[in-house]
């Protein structure tokens, strides 16, 4: 008999060759709540491969608020925001996200990846012209493929080629400008002051995701708009739970004609169940907590300058990163690979990005931060990498370069 699955993927070995290898470091199973230790596959690891930049995963009061929420309204919304799977709990998170970052409504998805999913193809029409970041996020470009207008990609982060690209677009509809707030693998944070003075040259919708941004960058981490002051000029700010706020979903915040239209229009939100109220109760408890006291965000710039200052001090190459995202360029996949697992051996958890999410040549391991760390963990975390960068022949910057 046969059988068309099975033979049409028989032959994929991009992982099973790494596995060969044995340096296979995908889908590592953690068998307790991720804090600066985790355990992973029953071993006890150094964590610097967390989303969870302030460490609000494990805080007491976002457990509290989580576990009180699973009593009160069950473990599920079994619906679609748009039926029976809105609670007053989603509702409060939206008004409260709204004031937050200063635009007049927002509107909670079940993922940061559904809210791009579920915006761009459905504020987009087939005469328009979508301008994407080279290195934006997956959903982002997911979400322009589903539109029906057309979609060109800029170099990344460069304001003469998205000059380029408006001053010669010919599509007579309106032109969007989408960007990462902060990129996600290299840490570097996007030219909002030169994508908004093109905007305003060009007359273009400009929307950012802050999925790293949020609690990590402007006023008590109100995200890359806030950060240059551009709230107003930024029309449409999308984020993430998943990250700092401690939780999964994600939002979308604009103005109440936008915000309106989504609600009634979005296929990614009205045909996929909503966040759980559990989670809707984390990320509100944790949006409660940094906007009270930033004083744990504070403790991850202190941490970003003292662990980068460091880095590059060893001569590892961390690119234009300037946030808690720190890529550590190896430009060889399969030595990345190896670096990661020597380090996990060694008692290290970081994570690999190799091709084909990046290409070989700009392969590297993503460090990252959380508030939570000591100086301590961060100096034997440091030390360890710039140990074994040596052993297996990392590429180093001489100091003089
Ligand atoms: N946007 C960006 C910029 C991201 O980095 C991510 C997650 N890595 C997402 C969206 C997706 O968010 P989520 O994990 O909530 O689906």
């Amino acid at each position: 008999m046969k059988d068309p699955l099975r033979d049409r993927f028989y032959g994929f070995d991009e992982a099973k060759k790494i596995q060969e290898k044995g340096l296979y470091a995908f889908f590592r199973p953690f068998n307790a709540r991720q804090e600066t230790i985790v355990k992973v596959n029953g071993k006890n690891v150094l964590m610097f491969g967390s989303n969870s930049y302030l460490g609000l995963t494990t805080h007491p009061k976002v457990i509290e608020a989580s576990e009180n929420a699973l009593k009160k309204y069950g473990s599920s919304c079994s619906g679609s925001r748009f039926l029976n799977g809105t609670t007053d709990l989603h509702q409060q998170l939206e008004s409260r996200l709204a004031t937050f970052l200063g635009k007049e409504d927002a509107l909670v998805f079940s993922t940061g990846y559904q809210v791009n999913l579920g915006t761009i193809p459905t504020i987009t029409r087939k005469e328009d012209m979508i301008f994407l970041d080279r290195l934006n996020h997956a959903s982002i470009y997911e979400g322009s493929k589903l539109s029906e207008a057309s979609y060109v990609r800029f170099k990344h982060n460069d304001m003469a080629s998205l000059e380029q690209k408006l001053s010669s677009c010919k599509a007579p509809g309106v032109k969007f400008i989408i960007v990462d707030g902060v990129f996600s693998m290299e840490g570097d944070i996007a030219d909002l002051p030169g994508i908004v003075r093109l905007a305003k040259k060009y007359n273009a919708v400009v929307m950012s995701d802050c999925a790293h941004a949020v609690g990590v960058l402007g006023e008590n981490g109100r995200g890359t708009a806030n950060h240059f002051d551009l709230t107003d000029e930024v029309d449409l700010i999308g984020g993430t739970f998943s990250k700092s706020l401690a939780s999964v979903g994600g939002f979308i915040a604009g103005n109440k004609e936008t915000i309106h239209y989504l609600k009634h229009k979005s296929r990614a939100l009205i045909f996929s169940a909503s966040m759980t109220p559990s989670s809707t109760a984390a990320a509100l408890a944790s949006l409660d907590i940094i906007e009270k006291d930033d004083s744990i965000r504070q403790k991850l710039w202190e941490n970003t300058s003292y662990a980068l200052e460091q880095l590059k001090e060893i001569g590892f190459d961390t690119g234009n990163s300037e946030t808690p995202i720190i890529p550590i360029y190896i430009r060889d996949d399969i030595k990345a690979y190896e670096f990661v697992h020597r380090l996990f051996d060694e008692g290290l958890f970081v994570n690999p990005v190799v091709s084909p999410a990046v290409s070989s040549s700009d392969s590297l391991i993503r460090f990252s931060l959380m508030a939570t760390h000591t100086f301590d963990q961060i100096d034997k975390a440091i030390s360890l990498m710039a140990k074994i960068a040596k052993e297996i022949g990392v590429p180093l910057r001489s100091k003089a370069a």
